[in-house]
């Protein structure tokens, strides 16, 4: 029996989030109350936000702020049982959890059994059919002011079978968000508890480096850097650790990969594509540091973190970042009349990006109108329930824009560095020498740069 001690204390930054939960635990601490005046409880309540911002979490503190035992089970658990296991799974777990009553059921990633009928190839896997066919006749089934309320987690409701958000079932919606920087300042500090950061450290500037970050990151971060400083025997973590840490997190661990000097000539002028690109876009953020260092799959990186949180985009951001994106592929053509495979990323982010553009966002000559796609199908999905088949000439046209803002931001991206060739092979130069370059030297390297006039030759 699992009985969880974390509490509302436990997660910060999402408090819209443990207010809208503080009533379910009041539901489960006191029933009576609300039966008394015949207030339905409900009985289903969806956590809804990306990965790593406490939806786990909170689930179980639910359970520990309340006092009752917290009963789970992860969709993606179910991928791999046989026909009918996934059903009587379910039809225990709801069981035992009204044996004990009052009780949490947690559902982890429901999207992955309750994934919308009509959304992509695979959703009609038998076993998943009839596991979810069972949450529901569960959900349905137990009587109302039972004890038992079901938490489900996920980071897709778009992808979720329309039949489990029906009042009755999951009916209340919990939305988390990644936390803004007060909220990282307060999961810093609840997870710096224990290790003896430097008094060099600024939190503060902590916080505001890590724009974009989970709670799972920075709890991440942290730990990472103190593995950092126990592998050095040293007794505090530096801000040096927690960079590290911080590029760790997001990029992944870095690799020493015996590479020839002339795939690491290409990687260079690959990052300088995007650090030059980057720092002459107005709409850009500071290049934080350009590498050739291999991280993760990559063979360099380029670093350019949000300055500030921001909850809102503008076409010229848009069409900057995807420009930034293509300066990699931009400089390989102009400076070594190539292409390599390591564009494939830069290109996936900025066609979706494009695509975005066009079908969400209203931003390309078809105008203001909403495009809801679903790429496998070529299918247009409204709200899950209505597929709407578009017109050809419509799908073309979406094709063609998407292909007009890439191809013009790449021949923006060539100007640019075509304008300050001189820079990127200071930019190649330094990372052939040190392999990384840090905001400050990168932005000392530029400080006397020249501009070429004439345009670049097509
Ligand atoms: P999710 O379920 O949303 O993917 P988790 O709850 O599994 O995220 O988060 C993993 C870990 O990250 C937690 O156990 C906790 O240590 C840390 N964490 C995540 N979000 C927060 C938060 N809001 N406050 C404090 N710690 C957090
Ligand atoms: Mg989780
Ligand atoms: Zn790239």
């Amino acid at each position: 029996k699992d009985m969880p001690q974390v509490t509302f204390k436990d997660a910060a930054g999402v408090d819209e989030a443990k207010q809208e939960l503080a009533e379910v635990v009041d539901f489960l601490k006191h029933p009576v109350k609300y039966q008394k005046v015949g207030a339905r409880i409900p009985r289903g309540v969806l956590l809804v936000g990306p990965a790593g911002v406490g939806k786990t979490l909170l689930a179980r503190a639910v359970a520990g702020e309340a006092g009752v035992p917290f009963y789970s089970i992860a969709g993606s658990e179910f991928m791999e049982m046989f026909v009918g296991v996934g059903a009587s799974r379910v039809r225990d777990l709801f069981e035992t959890a009204k044996n004990s009553a009052p009780a949490i059921i947690f559902i982890d990633e429901i999207e992955s059994i309750g994934r919308h009928r009509g959304a992509g190839a695979s959703s009609s896997h038998g076993e998943q059919e009839q596991t979810l066919n069972q949450i529901l006749v569960e959900m349905d089934g137990f009587t109302p002011n039972a004890g038992v309320i079901v938490l489900a987690a996920t980071n897709r409701p778009d992808l979720l079978d329309p039949a489990l958000t029906r009042p009755g079932r999951f009916d209340r919606r919990v939305m988390l968000e990644l936390p803004d920087i007060e909220g990282r300042k307060e999961i810093l500090e609840i997870h710096q508890k224990g290790k003896p950061i430097s008094h060099e450290v600024s939190m503060e500037k902590l916080a505001r480096r890590t724009v974009g970050f989970s709670g799972a990151d920075l709890e991440n971060m942290l730990n990472e850097s103190a593995i950092l400083a126990a592998r050095d025997d040293r007794n505090e973590v530096t801000t040096k650790d927690l960079e590290e840490a911080a590029t760790k997190v997001k990029m992944g661990p870095s690799r020493k990969r015996l590479q020839s000097d002339e795939d690491k000539r290409m990687t260079a002028y690959h990052e300088a594509g995007h650090a030059i690109a980057a720092h002459y876009l107005d709409n850009m953020d500071p290049v934080h540091r350009v590498s050739i260092v291999a991280r993760g799959a990559a063979l360099g990186f380029t670093m350019i973190p949000p300055k500030e949180d921001r909850y809102n985009q503008t076409e010229q951001r848009l069409l900057d970042n995807i420009c930034a994106l293509m300066g990699g592929r931009a400089a390989e053509e102009i400076f070594l009349k190539t292409m390599s495979v390591g564009a494939s990323n830069d290109i996936e982010r900025a066609t979706q990006t494009a695509r975005d553009m066009v079908v969400r966002y209203g931003m390309s000559s078809i105008g203001p109108r909403a495009l809801p796609d679903d790429e496998q199908t070529n299918v247009g999905v409204w709200s899950m329930e209505k597929p709407i088949k578009y017109s050809d000439a419509l799908m073309a046209q979406i094709d063609s824009e998407v292909n007009r803002i890439i191809k013009e931001q790449y021949e923006r991206a060539k100007e640019i560095l075509h304008q300050h060739r001189s820079d990127i092979e200071k930019v190649v130069d330094e990372l052939m020498k040190s392999e990384t370059l840090e905001s400050d030297e990168f932005e000392a390297l530029l400080a006397d740069s020249t501009t070429v006039q004439e345009p670049l030759d097509q």
